[in-house]
C-alpha cells in the first residue's frame, strides 16, 4: 500500500518544530528516522497531513558524557550508538541490545530517540532505559522537562511526551562499579522484534547478588519490571534452586499477552528461561 497524501516540513531548528506542531496539532508528526513512521503510513494506520522532519536540526545527535552519566541525543543513529566506545564503557546494556534491533540497514537510519517515543512494548531500547533507570528529556515551546523512564511509557505506544513537545535526550547514568549488565532476547531470527526479552542490571560481588532490575519487553503494553522476582536475588548466590524460585516468582508477577508468536503461559516460561540463561552466567555459573 502507498500512504495518504501527506506534506512534508523540514524544520532548521527546535523553535521552528515547535511552531509547525502549534500550527499543525494533531494532524502532524515528527519524521526522525522514518524507520517505523514509514511502515505506518504505508500501512495507513496512520494518516498526518504534515510530516515535520527534525533531522536537520544542530544539536539533536550525539553522545556526551556529562560526568556521572552519558546523554544520547534523540537524533543519534542506532549505528552511532552501536559503535560508541562511551555506551561501550558507561552503559554496556545498552551496547548488549543494540544490534538485536531489526538490521544494519534499518539501524543506518533508525534513531534512538524513534526508538524511546515510538514505545512498541516489543523494543529493546525502552527496557534498557527502565532498567537503567534513564532520564527522558523532553522540549516544548516553553522550556524542557525531564522525565524518569519509569513514568515515561504510559501504555501501548503512548509516552509522557505532550502535544507540542519534542524527545531531545536521554540521559543514562554511569554504571556503577560492581554492576553487571544482562541482556537476552528470544526471537524467531536474530533481528526480529523478540517474543520476549530481558533488559537486566544486577550488583554482583564475589558470586553474591545484592541488587538488581530486571525488565522485560514484549511482556505487556510497556517495558514490565519484576521487582518481586528481582528482591529474591538479594544475598543470594547463583544455584539451580535459585533459578527455579526465580522462574516461579516471575510466574506470579508477569502478565503477558498472548498473540500469534506465544502466549501468556508461553512467554511466562520464557520468562524464567531468560532469566536463567542470562543471570546463571553473569554469577560465573555457566
Ligand atoms: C523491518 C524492521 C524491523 C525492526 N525491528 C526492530 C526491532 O527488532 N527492535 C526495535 O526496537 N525496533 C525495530 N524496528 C524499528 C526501528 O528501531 C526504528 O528505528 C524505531 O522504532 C523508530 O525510530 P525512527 O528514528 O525510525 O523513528 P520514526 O519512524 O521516524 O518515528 C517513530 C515514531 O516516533 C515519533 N518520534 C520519533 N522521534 C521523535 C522525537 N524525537 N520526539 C517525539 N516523537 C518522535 C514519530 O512521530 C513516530 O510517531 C524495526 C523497523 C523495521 C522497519
Amino acid at each position: 500500500m502507498k500512504p495518504a497524501p501527506f506534506a512534508y516540513a523540514r524544520a532548521a531548528t527546535l523553535d521552528d518544530a515547535f511552531g509547525l506542531l502549534a500550527e499543525h496539532g494533531d494532524d502532524a508528526k515528527i519524521l526522525a528516522g522514518g524507520q517505523s513512521l514509514m511502515a505506518t503510513l504505508n500501512m495507513r494506520l496512520s494518516e498526518p497531513e504534515v510530516l515535520i522532519d527534525i533531522n536537520h536540526i544542530d544539536g539533536l545527535a550525539g553522545i556526551e558524557d556529562t560526568g556521572g552519566a552519558i546523554r544520547i541525543g534523540a537524533m543519534t543513529r542506532h549505528v552511532d550508538v552501536e559503535t560508541s566506545e562511551a555506551v561501550a564503557t558507561h552503559a554496556p546494556l545498552i551496547a548488549a541490545a543494540i544490534d538485536h534491533i531489526a538490521h544494519p540497514a534499518i539501524r543506518n537510519r533508525g534513531t534512538f530517540g524513534g526508538s524511546i517515543a515510538f514505545a512498541d512494548p516489543a523494543a529493546e531500547l525502552p527496557a534498557c532505559a527502565v532498567a537503567l533507570d534513564a532520564t527522558m528529556h523532553i522540549s516544548g515551546k516553553d522550556g524542557t522537562r525531564d522525565v524518569a523512564a519509569a513514568d515515561f511509557f504510559e501504555g501501548l505506544y503512548e509516552t509522557a511526551i505532550g502535544p507540542g513537545e519534542i524527545l531531545t535526550g536521554v540521559s543514562i547514568p554511569t554504571i556503577a562499579a560492581g554492576w553487571k549488565p544482562g541482556f537476552m532476547e528470544l526471537a524467531r531470527r536474530h533481528g526480529d522484534y523478540a517474543i520476549i526479552g530481558l533488559a537486566a542490571q544486577v550488583e554482583i560481588s564475589g558470586g553474591t547478588f545484592s541488587d538488581a532490575r530486571l525488565v522485560f519487553f514484549n511482556a505487556g503494553d510497556r517495558p514490565v519490571s519484576a521487582p518481586q522476582t528481582a528482591a529474591l536475588l538479594n544475598g543470594q548466590n547463583w544455584s539451580d534452586e535459585l533459578a527455579e524460585k526465580l522462574a516461579a516468582s516471575l510466574k506470579d508477577e508477569l502478565d503477558p499477552p498472548d498473540d500469534l508468536n506465544a502466549d501468556g503461559p508461553m512467554r511466562k516460561h520464557l520468562a524464567g528461561v531468560l532469566v536463567k540463561r542470562t543471570l546463571g552466567p553473569l554469577a560465573g555459573d555457566k
